[in-house]
């Protein structure tokens, strides 16, 4: 049944196929016993794959063309900006599919180019002859042709027997087609993808980070011969300090980029949740938490206090005993400016706190809207994302506190989006009683249940 009461009878279908799917994962292994048959069901379930994302692109096309048809009735009726059109659409897909509206968009527009444009494509995916991998690279590698030329390079690659062929090959193939296809279009591509250039940092497992830039090619050959040059010399001149050329590639990259004579010298901000036992005993099972990059067990925090010849400062946190979510800080830091907000961050863990987002926190804002009498405070408080901060705005979207994270419960949100779907983001805790060198555990995930849609009509948003 859909959120408006409808019987939806692809989606009981769909549901039944679930079910039957969880049944065969649990089947006892190939009755026949030389395995062949369990070999045909690999074949089998792989096709799947790509019949399944198929089915799903042709849902998330035909729902933004249903939400592009409202937001142009809230633009006739003066309730939308016209320059928002078309928002919102991948952040409810994004959503439903547990993604992050960043993922949600470059499959929404992945099933959208393969609806209009790449028509045998889409049917290599539909029959499981292709995945969705290699779907997303074609669309891809022709994005910079005209509708007509793609199509004929759609035609092209299917024809030149992309299934036959292993990834590398399928995609150097459609490469080649579309750079013979517009050479002078392929070649601008190359410089427009330029301004795409940036800097990320995701968390590796051991307390470790992955550091990396998407740099154009002549920049980044240099940054790595640079690195390699001053580690040979030090090597070399016997100055290396015991230290591999590997360590030595990573040292420098630090000092270089922060300036510092020793890489261990960083300005650390680690957040001590209370008891404190976790200074004073290596083994304690209590963790601490670096801005945005998860749990750290309590040893590992005493090390990097201890070994760190930078800036040394750590603020006191007070996790709730049972859900362990923030719930106030040293009052005596109160002496800053802005403390609310740094506790609103410590909170969601500077991560956006829309559900499954994942965004760096940009803004912080009130749940319940000012003008709607909410009030500044911890519970009523969330950081956003630019993008989610913007949804707040468009029509049909409401958020409210469900929990405000200082009784028994976590800090708890209900996203509610046009579609009546409602979606809860909990804050995780900052006191997870890890052993030390464990692997965090995982945040408990946002709930989705659905309520009938408010409804639609003049005046109502
Ligand atoms: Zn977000």
């Amino acid at each position: 049944m859909s959120s408006n009461g409808v019987v939806d009878a692809v989606g009981e279908e769909l549901t039944a196929l679930l079910t039957r799917l969880g049944e065969l994962a649990d089947l006892p292994t190939d009755p026949v016993g030389d395995g062949a048959a369990c070999i045909d069901r690999i074949a089998l379930l792989e096709r799947a794959r790509g019949a399944l994302a198929a089915a799903q692109h042709t849902a998330m096309v035909a729902f933004g063309r249903a939400q592009v048809e409202a937001q142009l009735d809230q633009i006739a009726t003066g309730r939308l900006d016209p320059e928002k059109l078309g928002r919102g659409i991948g952040d409810q897909i994004a959503l439903a599919a547990h993604v992050s509206p960043h993922v949600a968009d470059r499959r929404l527009t992945v099933a959208r180019a393969l609806a209009t444009d790449l028509p045998c494509t889409r049917a290599l995916l539909v029959s499981g002859r292709i995945s969705e991998y290699l779907a997303e690279q074609i669309v891809s590698l022709t994005s910079h042709l005209d509708p007509e030329t793609r199509r004929l390079v759609d035609k092209q690659a299917a024809e030149a027997g992309l299934d036959e062929l292993g990834r590398k090959a399928a995609v150097a193939a459609v490469k080649k087609l579309a750079y013979e296809a517009d050479p002078v279009g392929f070649l601008q591509r190359g410089r427009t993808a330029r301004k795409d250039r940036r800097v990320a940092l995701r968390p590796a497992p051991d307390t470790m980070a992955v550091l990396s830039g998407l740099l154009p090619v002549e920049q980044g050959v240099a940054c790595i011969a640079a690195l390699r040059q001053h580690a040979d010399s030090l090597i070399a001149t016997g100055a290396s300090g015991g230290r591999s050329r590997d360590q030595i590639l990573a040292d420098t990259l630090v000092e270089r980029l922060t300036g510092q004579t020793r890489a261990e010298d960083v300005d650390v901000e680690v957040g001590i949740v209370l008891p404190l036992d976790a200074l004073t005993d290596p083994d304690s099972p209590k963790t601490g938490e670096l801005v945005g990059h998860g749990p750290l067990p309590g040893g590992i925090v005493v090390e990097l206090l201890r070994r760190t010849g930078g800036k040394r400062w750590w603020r006191r946190l007070f996790a709730h005993p049972v859900h362990g979510g923030l719930v106030g800080g040293d009052p005596q830091r109160r002496l800053f400016d802005g403390f609310l907000a740094t506790l609103i961050t410590w909170r969601d863990r500077a991560w956006c706190r829309e559900a499954f987002c994942g965004a760096p926190i940009r803004h912080l804002d009130h749940i319940t809207g000012k003008r709607a009498g909410g009030p500044t405070s911890f519970g009523n408080g969330r950081g956003n994302c630019v993008r989610h901060n913007e949804d707040k705005e468009l029509p049909g979207w409401h958020h409210e506190v469900l929990h405000d994270g200082l009784g028994d419960q976590p800090h708890t949100v209900q996203t509610t989006t046009p579609t009546g779907h409602t979606y809860t983001s909990r804050a995780g805790p900052v006191s997870s009683g890890l052993p030390p060198g464990s692997s965090p555990r995982p945040p408990r995930g946002p709930r989705t249940r659905r309520r009938p849609p408010r409804p639609r009509g003049p005046g109502v948003p």
